[in-house]
């Protein structure tokens, strides 16, 4: 059966431009995927939009976004800026992961200025923990994802060293079609150029790794032990 990889983000964004184009790779070469955003990333809303409205704008282009690159969306409402770090949220993606039984997670780098981001990595270390728990009892069984990486996010860079390229050529031009559908990606909200920084990143990142385009994956350190009687 071919795996399925779960991206989990604190905010719709980045879930879709920081792990959409390695969803979507996922995807194209037979798997299957899912977005799972902690939070509609409201906060962000321009002076003109309410919060909630915003929030409603971020939830339609998320579903529509992974509608286009085959993908599911789960979008939890924890408060955006205020995303708690508690045993409540860690079991809510406990359960997630036993439900979608993806075989490879991705999600925030710890190296961020953002709290969200930094929460966020945390509840999915300690979810994947739980969730690969027997001896945790939830109403569905036990699921161990096996492999988890962490994304390439301009928020996110405080020692990210990035250890696998993905060649996501062939979904690059629906990939940057599906970040198009949300306001931030093209600067309307904000001042970060998000479609300059992350169409020229799959670039800079695809020069260096010989693709046309690609994206840069960090895998977890301790993911990076290997047991060999040989190593020749
Ligand atoms: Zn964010």
């Amino acid at each position: 059966m071919p795996s399925k990889i779960m991206a989990i983000a604190a905010h719709p964004g980045d879930a879709l431009f920081t792990m959409g184009a390695t969803v979507a790779q996922h995807i194209h070469n037979g798997g299957g995927g899912v977005f799972v955003s902690l939070s509609l990333g409201e906060k962000g809303a321009p002076k003109n939009i309410s919060v909630a409205e915003y929030g409603a704008m971020q939830r339609t282009a998320t579903e529509k976004a992974a509608k286009m690159l085959g993908a599911e969306a789960v979008l939890l409402t924890y408060p955006d800026a205020e995303i708690p770090l508690n045993d409540q949220i860690v079991f809510a993606v406990c359960d997630l992961i036993r439900e979608h039984k993806p075989a490879i997670i991705v999600t925030h780098w710890s190296g961020s200025w953002h709290k969200d981001h930094q929460n966020c990595h945390m509840i999915v270390r300690d979810a994947v923990f739980y969730a690969g728990l027997g001896t945790i009892a939830r109403a569905l069984p036990p699921h161990n994802p096996g492999k988890t990486f962490y994304a390439d996010n301009w928020e996110d860079a405080t020692n990210f060293q990035p250890d696998t390229y993905l060649d996501i050529t062939p979904v690059c031009e629906k990939w940057l079609e599906a970040c198009d559908l949300y306001p931030m990606w093209r600067g309307q909200t904000g001042f970060f150029r998000y479609n300059d920084y992350y169409r020229s990143l799959a670039v800079m990142r695809g020069c260096l790794s010989g693709f046309k385009y690609a994206v840069a994956l960090m895998t977890d350190p301790n993911q990076r032990l290997y047991k060999v009687r040989s190593l020749g």
